[in-house]
């Protein structure tokens, strides 16, 4: 019997990581997708981090395994590395979504110099640049980022492909075709994974493009994640968590697995694990 699922696409920062000052990890949780990745299933992370930040948060929060893919940025899919690097591109994905990235900003530049305007007369937002240009920003609290939302809402109306990510006071600016979900998308496709088979966690606006159900058949939230998240996952048919962050995580997969099924088929090097 194999576990209903196939691959686990689970946010980090809020999600598996908890930083309310107890521990940051649940082992509990750490422990069940070691049994799951055991069983065959994959498991990406799916996070609005880079990944020189997803390496440091790993190494950081000292986590006790890893994941076999990595989805960063809102956007970019990247699979273990071949030639001594942690991690590469896994197909072209990365490459379009650069592309469509800079078509879409060098079209839309007026509209981001318009923002760039009314964020620096009207809020006490720090814009936030990288190598390309304006990458998105950061709001002095959850109030300013409504207002500033509201802005673009109304500035964008001419331009359905300029969208922008949100994850609690951080914004960052991209194109309609390219979120959380999308990547979910591209990764299940290479590695052929239907979307019945697909089990996905998060807690804030970014997530909800994986969490609609769009993508994934089992979307779930730990019980701390933002409302607009826990009604997504509510009309997808998925799982609220009764426990926060990573035992919530764990809560949701024990709805969607069931463990005893996954005992047999534990692999020699996992024969340590307690039973759970
Ligand atoms: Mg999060």
């Amino acid at each position: 019997m194999h576990s209903p699922i196939q691959l686990l696409s689970i946010d980090f920062d809020g999600t598996l990581v908890s930083r309310n000052g107890g521990p940051a990890l649940d082992m509990q949780c750490m422990e069940l997708i070691r049994e799951l990745q055991n069983a065959g299933a994959i498991w990406a992370i799916n996070t609005g981090r880079s990944v020189d930040l997803l390496e440091t948060g790993l190494v950081e929060f000292a986590f006790p395994i890893r994941p076999d893919f990595i989805l960063t940025m809102e956007r970019d899919v990247f699979r273990p590395g071949r030639n001594g690097e942690k991690w590469e591109p896994f197909g072209d994905w990365n490459e379009r979504c650069a592309r469509d990235h800079a078509e879409l900003f060098s079209s839309t530049n007026s509209v981001l110099a318009e923002f760039v305007d009314f964020a620096a007369q009207k809020t006490n937002a720090r814009l936030i640049y990288n190598t390309d240009g304006l990458e998105g920003l950061a709001a002095e609290s959850e109030e300013e980022m409504e207002r500033i939302t509201e802005f673009i809402r109304q500035a964008r109306a001419g331009h359905p492909k300029l969208d922008y990510q949100r994850n609690g006071v951080y914004l960052r600016f991209c194109h309609a075709d390219y979120h959380k979900g999308a990547a979910l998308a591209e990764l299940a496709r290479l590695i052929e994974v239907p979307r019945e088979k697909i089990f996905a966690a998060g807690d804030h606006h970014n997530d909800i493009s994986m969490l609609d159900g769009r993508f994934a058949a089992m979307p779930s939230c730990p019980a701390n994640a933002i409302s607009e998240v826990q009604d997504a996952v509510r009309n997808a048919s998925g799982y609220i968590a009764r426990n926060d962050h990573g035992a919530g995580v764990c809560e949701a997969l024990l709805h969607f697995v069931n463990p005893k099924k996954l005992s047999g088929l534990k692999r020699p090097d996992s024969a340590g694990l307690p039973r759970l």
